[in-house]
């Protein structure tokens, strides 16, 4: 078998907390004989300021780009809010999304049986909602130039942010969306502004001429965003696959994943593009949620998001759906059991740490679960 290379980067705050839980899981995997997978540790965000005066090192770098794929905590807390703007943690973040190249990034929002009443929808609107939301990362308006604040004279001044896509970043990521879909509901949704933008514009036209040329037995259909952003709430369950701009993809995301209920349950996937040499891509799996300085160190944070980043791992970097599926059952298993961290807590439930949590889906792995409450 294959040796799998995983590079861990936990960060700051609660990410080396609910990291530890991950490698529970692989180390079962690996005793088990699916997995041949070796782990090296290193340091981004706060913590690598800290240690090596700078969020993301270029040693760290280089072991990003040559492990298999990378698995992130968290990054950020209150000791670095006032340190030079280079050097803070969401610098080292966003170097490393810049290097890597991962423009697709994936947010799953799933909706699991036992948590519908977290939601803020009525059970039945969210009860069975599987949607991927493909955000692209690397282009749009968080990048485009210009981008300033001018002074205009008379006490007047401007700000410009520039909104610019090329059809080569347009086909790129229309591709994994495309992709993802033949291995779902085949159902892609393209969402833009085409009626006011004239990227939106080019964006529409581009992703019709590739799924007329390439992608004709998956369904597309085109959206407004504001009109996305109603829908996302008023029937969730339209969607399979949604794809989007930059911006677009960062509001519309947040608006999706929080149908599920818990920040601690929700995982995302960023890609870059394929090496033609060696068939493999750049990857970062990372719980959604940030560094939770108000729970850090007290062993109360969710485990599950990163966890279940770590089952994307399996199926996107490693083609192990087998293994994937293993592990969101497990997930499933142990809250069907009863167990919740606090912030999924409900009655009848048992309380449990997060070390405990990731103990019981180490359980549920090994079939040795047992009911919690
Ligand atoms: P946050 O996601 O860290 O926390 C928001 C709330 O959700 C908090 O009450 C927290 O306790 C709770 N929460 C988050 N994850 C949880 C988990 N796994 N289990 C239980 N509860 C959980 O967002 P924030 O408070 O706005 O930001 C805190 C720091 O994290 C900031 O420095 C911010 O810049 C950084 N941040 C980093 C990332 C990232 O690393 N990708 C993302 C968002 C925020």
């Amino acid at each position: 078998m294959n040796t799998v290379n995983i590079l861990f980067v936990p960060g700051d705050g609660i990410g080396p907390e609910v990291m530890a839980e991950v490698k529970k899981i692989i180390t079962h995997f690996n005793a088990q004989g699916a997995l041949n997978a070796n782990i090296d540790e290193d340091h981004i965000g706060g913590i690598a300021t800290d240690t090596y005066g700078t969020p993301l090192a270029d040693s760290t770098l280089a072991k990003c780009r040559a492990a298999d794929f990378v698995m992130l905590g968290a990054v950020g807390g209150p000791q670095w809010t006032n340190v030079d703007y280079h050097l803070r943690p969401e610098a080292g973040l966003l170097r490393l999304r810049k290097e890597l190249d991962l423009f697709a990034n994936l947010r799953p929002a799933q909706a699991f049986d036992e948590l519908l009443g977290a939601s803020t929808l009525q059970p039945d609107v969210v009860r069975g909602l599987d949607i991927m939301i493909v955000r692209e990362l690397t282009g749009g308006i968080y990048f485009g130039e210009p981008r300033l604040i001018e002074d205009i004279g008379n006490g007047e001044r401007r700000g410009i942010d520039t909104q610019v896509y090329t059809s080569s970043e347009i086909k790129r990521i229309s591709h994994v969306a495309f992709e993802l879909a033949a291995q779902r509901r085949k159902k892609v949704c393209s969402v833009d502004k085409a009626n006011v933008m004239k990227s939106g514009m080019l964006w529409r036209e581009e992703i019709t001429a590739l799924h007329k040329a390439q992608y004709g037995t998956t369904e597309l259909s085109h959206m407004y965003v504001d009109n996305c952003a109603m829908q996302l709430l008023r029937n969730p369950k339209q969607f399979d696959v949604i794809v989007t701009d930059n911006l677009f993809g960062d509001i519309l995301s947040d608006e999706a994943s929080m149908l599920t209920g818990s920040l601690g349950m929700i995982p995302s996937a960023s890609l870059g593009p394929v090496n033609p040499k060696t068939g493999k891509r750049p990857a970062v799996y990372e719980p959604v949620h940030g560094s939770a300085p108000d729970i850090a160190g007290k062993n109360k944070a969710n485990p599950l998001a990163s966890i279940l980043s770590f089952a994307m791992a399996l199926r996107y970097s490693l083609s192990r759906d087998d293994l994937a599926l293993e592990t969101e059952n497990a997930v499933k298993a142990v809250l069907a059991a009863g167990y919740r961290t606090p912030d999924i807590m409900a009655a009848g439930c048992r309380l449990v740490t997060t070390s405990q949590m990731g103990d019981a889906v180490t359980a549920a792995l090994q079939g040795r679960l047992e009911k919690a409450a």
